[in-house]
């Protein structure tokens, strides 16, 4: 018997798109530069495949999110994204008020190739600024300058986008407190429904990492006040913090994104995409090659026990302005949170790093600054389950 869609489970969809312009110096992500038409046509066949094979196991779900991460999704034509989407639209049950989000660089795509995504059923766009300074953009190797993201912005907001995402980056080399806030100051005049502010990571492999002793990166001090001016700034114009990297006007959160924090289901395909599905959770490696080649890619799968999916569920909700809601949390697991987390978070509360909420338990913007040492801790401490 069909299931009426109010009844049907949700479920997110990630597709992967392993392909850019260029390498910037600091990315660890799975993505190729300069590809080849011949290699993303047939990368966007198999993705087509891999989509329709794993439909069947999919009945019962509504999808509500797909995100098209990479990677730069729109280094492909339109139509080829547009292929992908329509695959998804035939062969899964998605929510007629779906997010479906294209990651973006600035100076890929123009007014008409939005426009062609905006027919086809995208309706948010996320793209990578890192920052409005020429110097800053140039030291991570991006291609692009400030300019180019503003046309990009214009175009995309002329062809119909009405939920557009900016990335910003903070503690890039040569980077002050005062460069960053001027990048917020004129990301702000666009008037972004959602900004993501993430840290540079000197990943291992990376240019970056090879010249990490020469790189002329902000201090500890620096990095401090960079987070905490921009919390302030961003707040004070109206963005909502409602994650540690993550703000929103209101509404404007992003659902996709919500449901790795909530440890909700979703399914990844293509290299290095993860996937938590029917209690399982597996991840696929970044051969691209062998993807394109059709072969057998799954790289890790596990059944995580109750008790480490309480963990890891408390340590990504606590991620958010929320925190948890120990009521939800009881519901869910059938673990008293006090019991388990309460002592543990709550000697941080008279240092000011933890708060009570009305149904849980948060991290304050200080708690956030250190969530890792404190959540190293909590979680220690979650062995009493
Ligand atoms: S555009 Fe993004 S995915 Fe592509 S190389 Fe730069 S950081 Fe990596």
């Amino acid at each position: 018997m069909m299931r009426g869609k109010a009844e049907m489970k949700r479920l997110g969809i990630y597709l992967h798109i392993p392909f850019c312009r260029s390498k910037c110096l600091y990315c660890d992500f799975c993505s190729l530069p300069h590809p080849q038409a011949e290699q993303t046509e047939r990368y966007v066949r198999v993705l087509c495949e891999d989509l329709t094979r794993r439909a069947e196991a999919c009945g019962g779900y509504l999808v509500d999110t797909v995100y098209f991460g990479g990677g730069t999704p729109t280094v492909l034509p339109d139509a080829w994204l547009a292929e992908i989407l329509e695959t998804v639209f035939r062969h899964y049950a998605v929510s007629p008020d779906a997010e479906i989000t294209a990651e973006c660089n600035p100076a890929t795509g123009d007014l008409a190739y939005f426009s062609r995504l905006r027919s086809a059923g995208f309706n948010r766009l996320s793209i990578g600024l890192q920052s409005a300074e020429e110097r800053e953009l140039r030291a991570l190797g991006r291609l692009h300058g400030f300019a180019d993201f503003c046309r990009t912005w214009e175009q995309a907001r002329m062809a119909g986008f009405r939920n557009l995402s900016a990335d910003v980056m903070s503690g890039i080399p040569g980077q002050s407190t005062e460069s960053r806030l001027e990048t917020l100051e004129k990301l702000c005049e666009l008037e972004p429904e959602h900004i993501s502010s993430y840290d540079l990571i000197i990943e291992e492999g990376t240019p970056f990492a090879r010249m990490a002793d020469r790189l002329p990166l902000p201090d500890e001090e620096e990095g401090r006040r960079m987070y905490f001016e921009g919390i302030r700034f961003l707040e004070s114009r109206g963005w909502k913090q409602y994650e540690i990297s993550n703000f929103a006007k209101p509404g404007y959160e992003s659902r996709h994104n919500l449901k790795y924090w909530n440890c909700d289901e979703f399914l990844g395909f293509g290299p290095a995409a993860y996937s938590d599905f029917l209690g399982v959770r597996f991840g696929n490696s970044r051969d691209v090659a062998a993807y394109i080649d059709g072969r057998e890619i799954l790289a890790e799968s596990e059944t995580p026990s109750l008790r480490e999916r309480a963990n890891e569920c408390v340590m990504l909700q606590m991620r958010l302005c929320r925190g948890v809601d120990t009521v939800e949390f009881a519901a869910r697991f059938g673990m008293d949170f006090e019991a388990c987390f309460g002592a543990g978070l709550q000697k941080y509360v008279p240092h000011g790093l933890v708060r009570k909420t009305a149904r849980g338990y948060a991290l304050t913007p200080q708690g956030m600054f250190v969530s890792n040492s404190i959540l190293s801790e909590i979680l220690d401490f979650s062995e009493k389950l």
